[in-house]
């Protein structure tokens, strides 16, 4: 009886704090979900994205936020007309505590299946710990997936068909989405890109990420390749939403999510930051951070 008290209590206790900077904060505020296009909803934070992707069997919820962000999601799938049980499947696009940490609670609140690749489904069972940059020092909420998912499979619910992409670097188990929304009679290759940042990364020389180079490498080459209508990603900022939401708002007619020069320059400029960053640590001492 003790033991379930226990139990009971820890349940109910607040989960391991994530938001842990103003940054994180701003972050964490809420925004009015609306939908981007066809079957695809912002449900998220005002920068940490979530995505609902609804079919008539069932809807996907691609990522989780924050853990303490994870009440407002549940506001916005509702306040949409959308119910937490028709959701089937969650996914998460790399393993940091402002995407993934609000999925233990959302995994709770929805009964759905959670997949994930392989490196990516062992950083969520660790809740973010020994992760090779920041050690256990932005741990969440731990969470167990339910099935693996590999490069290239295709994820199916209902009429709704979701491309998985391995996409490493800013994470070992980073994963890009990719999906076709229609449109009246048009069609529309829509992705959902994971986080490209070098942050303070070593590139040349880390002990616990050896292949980090080759993978950013691999993972811009592989993002330059693709012929993409619109783009969203794990943070609201890295497309302009704000910006777009409004515009969608003010002319219903024309979609400003539909933006392939945005996508080509984010990647651009993403990869240019990294190929700065490999450049100037190649060219210093061995252990260089910058
Ligand atoms: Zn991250």
């Amino acid at each position: 009886m003790k033991r379930l008290i226990l139990m009971i209590l820890f349940a109910t206790l607040p989960v391991t704090a994530q938001i842990r900077t103003e940054f994180d904060r701003k972050m964490a505020e809420p925004f009015e979900p609306f939908e981007i296009i066809d079957n695809i909803y912002y449900v998220g934070t005002a920068d940490a994205a979530v995505y609902l992707i609804t079919s008539e069997q069932g809807h996907i919820l691609l990522d989780g936020a924050f853990a303490e962000t994870a009440p407002q999601i549940e506001d916005n799938i509702k306040k949409l007309g959308f119910k937490m049980e028709d959701i089937k499947i969650l996914l998460n696009n790399h393993a940091h505590y402002d995407h993934a940490g609000g999925l233990a609670l959302l995994k709770k609140r929805t009964g759905a299946k959670l997949y994930a690749n392989r490196k990516q489904a062992e950083q969520l069972k660790r809740g973010g710990k020994q992760d090779f940059a920041f050690g256990d020092e932005i741990a969440f909420t731990p969470v167990k997936p339910d099935r693996r998912i590999r490069d290239k499979d295709e994820i199916r619910l209902g009429d709704v068909k979701l491309v998985v992409n391995y996409t490493p670097g800013h994470t070992k188990g980073s994963t890009t989405f990719k999906t076709t929304a229609k449109n009246g009679d048009s069609f529309y290759q829509v992705v959902f890109l994971s986080s490209l940042s070098v942050l303070d990364y070593d590139l040349v020389s880390n002990p616990n990420y050896r292949d980090i180079a080759n993978d950013f490498r691999a993972t811009f080459g592989f993002l330059r390749s693709l012929k993409v209508d619109i783009f969203l990603g794990s943070h609201a900022s890295f497309f302009k939403m704000k910006e777009k939401a409004e515009a969608l708002k003010s002319a219903p007619g024309i979609n400003p999510f539909v933006d392939p020069e945005g996508y080509r320059s984010f990647i651009l400029r993403n990869e240019k930051t990294f190929l700065e960053k490999l450049a100037k640590q190649q060219a210093g001492p061995a252990k260089a951070k910058q």
